[in-house]
This record gives C-alpha cells, structure tokens and sequence, in this order.
C-alpha cells in the first residue's frame, strides 16, 4: 500500500512536471495595430522587438490591422491581446462586444500602448463608454506635442509587470498624454511620470500622472502603457523589460473575482419613501461586495438603458422606477432581458397602470396590474409559497416582514403559467391599512416570470425594508439564484 502511494506520488508529480512544461509559455497572442501614420515607427520596432521576443520565449502571435475578424471564438484562439498604437474606436460592433466579455470574463489577457487610450470623440467616432470605464473612468485631454524627455518612478516594485525594472527611468521624447483627472481612484497605478522632470519644460500637466497601470475591476489581467509614441523605447532596457513581464504576465490565468457586474437604477426625482428605500438599497449591494465578490455601478439616468451600456452589467437592479420611460430605452431593456440579461426589481419598479402604456412590461411582470395598496405603511406575514425554489430554500415557512406600502396587482400575477410565486402576503393580515384598507384577495410579493431571468419583490417603500435579517436572507438567495451562470466560471 506504501509503495503504491509512492508509485501514485511519482507518477502525479510527473504529470504535473509534464503540464507545466507543456503549457509552459507557449500561447497565441493577438496583435492589433494601425499601421503607417507617426506611430509607424514604434509599431514596426515593436514588432520586431516582439518576434525576438516570442520565439525567446516559446509563443507566437499574429498581427491584424483592423478589427473585423474578431468575435468571441477569434478571440478564444489567443491568450493575449496587444494593442500596439490601435485606438479604442473605429471597431466593430461584434468586436466591441466580444472584446469587452473576454476582459470580464478574463479569457484573454491585455496589454495596450499609447493611443488605447485616446479616448474621447476622435475622427466622428463617440467614445467607447466601456473603455473608458476600463482604463479608469478617463477621458483623453491633451498631449506634448512637441514630445519630451521624463523620469518615469515605479511605484510598485512588487507587480509581475515591474520585475527587473529600475526604480526609476527616463523615457525620451514622449508625448506624454493628459487625462480629464487621473484614472488613480479606480485602477492600480505600476508607475507614474515625474513631470517636474520634463526636458525640455511645457505647461501641458495634469499633477497627478500615472503611466502604467492596470484596472483590477476585470478578470482578465491587463496593464496600459502610456508610452508607444517612438521607436527609441525599443532601446530602453526598463521599457522592453516591463513590456516582456507584462505580455507573460497578461498570459496567465485571470483573476478570480469580480463575479459579476450590477447596475442599480435610480430615480432621485420620485416620492421621499421610495428614494429612501432606493439609497438603503444601494448601500446593503455595496456592503456585500466587500472583498471585491461583484461590481456595483449606480446611475441615475435612464438614458443608462442602451444597448452598449446594458450589455456590460450581468444583471440590472430597478429599485424605484419602471426600467426605462422613453421607447428607446424600454425597446433596449427588452432587448436586453431577451438576450439572457438579468433584472431584480422591487416595489415602484413594477409600479404600472393605464398611464404607463408599455404593454411588454406588462406581459414581462406576468401580466400583473397595480390595482391598490394599504397605507399607512405596515408589517405584514409573508408566508413562502414554494419552498424548494433556490430563493426561499432556508426561509422559515411564514415570517414578519417590516412596513411597507403592499402592492395588490389586477389581475395577479399567479394566473400565468410562466409565472412562479415564490412568497405572498398571507391572508392572516387581512384587514391590512388604517386610511387605504385591503380585506381580501390574492397577494402576490416576490415572483418571476420564467420565460425571464427575472425577479420581482415588493418591498421597498421607506427606511425599514433592510431591518429584518430574514428577508435580507430573501434579497441575498434572489441575487444569488439570478446570478447562478456567473458562479460556475
Ligand atoms: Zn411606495
């Protein structure tokens, strides 16, 4: 038995030998640059730089020129992408797409120079939201025109991007590209400009100058560059260093988290309970996301419900309004919850009647119509429909849920066969209300609509919804049952 553990030890440690050797470095990166123009002569010295360097190093990549050829499983063929120069416009739709779930999702690793980050309005293209947001919510300013000499001082020594770099050095003839701020508060910064060190001087700063950096909101590891304007880089051993690290580094397996990415939809023109609930709501999904689990973005623009915007959240929150007022931003909500987006909604989010006019809502909440409500707003007994749905599982059979204005919906939502009622208000509260009373009827609370990765809840009238650990228990089993898929990548 000794020996046949030995033998088993052995024969592991061989496979395992034997898989890291064979994965080793070897990996497809993508090359994505533009060619001619004043960066050609950066561009060409980095591709040849680079072909030294992969056959060094045991990869191989291949250069494209533009972004027609890339969708998701172009992409799946290479571990790294390289924007050599490429700017973020001028690309397909399906390349965007493709390109921003890969980085979510961490499937391919990137690093980008230079111009990656000309982010703004550029040769009549908007600027790509999305980028911006993953090169740290910046948009492109300005630039040393004339180019400059800096000192470039490394601030971490530690990241894999940095080993074997000094702690400082100094770049020639950069044009030295400013933001709108600094990308600092949401990315990690590897290594900033010294400006005070420009030679010769210009007044074109920004104070706070970060360089490299690399935005840890994303799966996928990635680091940016400023620097790429001159083939002379190619002669600065720190340079080549931080580029070689950054390209195996980038190569590597992606980060663990974030899982997912919420945006929480908030009206701050509604009723004082329902912006309550709505701030309430915003900071009990913030708490959770402690040690980095998701990502949460909030806005308070409907004009957020695009198609562009939509696709890069995992799941939509609407906490106080319906999601979307205008045709555009209901027909891109629509087409979002069809392409397999997820939507939790509570309380005025569902709020609907003959004003509202948008009958796909309607159909969306299983048909379900505000018909009244009590008031004031009062506790009720909840009692769980379907306990072995994954949303209740571990709830008590009934329990006390804090004040609010209950819904009562016409005609209830139960009467769909797509529609499964998870928890109700139990006819034990009947009368409920002192001024508006309910004595009797259907009461549906929390629901979803199966043809739908969708939940609805309820509650969500005022400052005592996230007091009773029990249903915050019911908020958390919602969120985590809509989120299922992210868990398992
Ligand atoms: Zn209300």
């Amino acid at each position: 038995m000794k020996n046949f553990l030995i033998k088993a030890t052995l024969l592991l440690a061989a496979i395992l030998c034997l898989d890291v050797y064979a994965s080793g470095q070897s990996f497809k990166a993508l090359v994505l640059t533009e060619r001619g123009g004043q960066h050609e002569g950066f561009v060409s010295a980095a591709l040849e730089w680079l072909g030294e360097f992969a056959s060094k190093n045991d990869f191989s990549f291949t250069e494209i020129n533009d972004t027609r050829a890339i969708d998701s499983t172009y992409l799946s063929k290479y571990k790294v992408f390289i924007q050599l120069d490429y700017p973020p416009y001028n690309w397909t739709d399906t390349a965007k797409a493709a390109f921003e779930e890969a980085i979510f999702d961490g499937t391919i690793g990137w690093v980008g120079f230079h111009h990656a980050a000309l982010l703004g309005d550029f040769d009549g293209y908007p600027m790509w939201k999305w980028f911006s947001d993953y090169m740290g919510g910046i948009r492109y300013k300005n630039y040393v025109a004339e180019t400059v000499s800096g000192t470039v001082e490394v601030e971490q020594p530690g990241h894999p991007v940095m080993k074997g770099v000094g702690s400082s050095f100094s770049v020639p003839d950069e044009e030295w590209y400013t933001f709108d701020r600094s990308p600092r508060r949401n990315v990690k910064v590897l290594a900033h400009v010294d400006e005070s060190s420009y030679s010769a001087a210009t007044d074109v700063k920004m104070g706070d100058h970060p360089v490299v950096w690399t935005n840890e909101k994303f799966k996928a590891r990635n680091v940016y560059f400023l620097m790429g304007h001159h083939a002379g880089l190619f002669e600065n051993k720190d340079f080549t260093t931080m580029f070689g690290n950054a390209v195996l580094w980038a190569s590597g397996p992606g980060n663990w988290f974030p899982r997912f990415r919420m945006l929480i939809h908030v009206n701050n023109g509604v009723e004082q309970a329902h912006r309550e609930f709505a701030a309430d709501a915003v900071r009990f999904f913030r708490e959770m996301t402690i040690g980095n689990g998701f990502v949460v973005d909030t806005t308070d623009n409907p004009d957020a419900f695009n198609d562009e915007t939509l696709r890069t959240y995992h799941v939509v929150v609407s906490v106080n309004d319906n999601p979307g007022h205008t045709d555009a931003q209901r027909e891109a909500f629509r087409r979002y919850m069809e392409n397999g987006g997820a939507w939790m909604g509570f309380h005025a989010a569902a709020y609907n009647d003959a004003s509202t006019h948008w009958p796909w809502f309607v159909d969306f909440l299983g048909g379900a119509v505000f018909s009244r409500n009590n008031w004031p707003p009062l506790p009720a007994k909840l009692t769980v429909d379907n306990a072995s749905h994954p949303v209740t599982k571990g709830l008590p059979g009934s329990f006390i849920s804090p004040e609010n204005e209950w819904y009562q919906w016409s005609p209830s939502p139960r009467m769909r066969e797509n529609v499964q009622v998870l928890v109700s208000l139990s006819p034990d509260n009947y009368p409920i209300g002192f001024k508006d009373v309910v004595e009797n009827g259907d009461f549906p609370v929390v629901w979803s609509n199966t043809d739908y990765n969708m939940i609805y809840l309820n509650m969500g009238h005022g400052k005592r919804i996230f007091t009773d650990a029990t249903q915050n228990f019911l908020v958390c089993n919602a969120l985590r049952w809509l989120m299922r898929d992210r868990f398992t990548k």
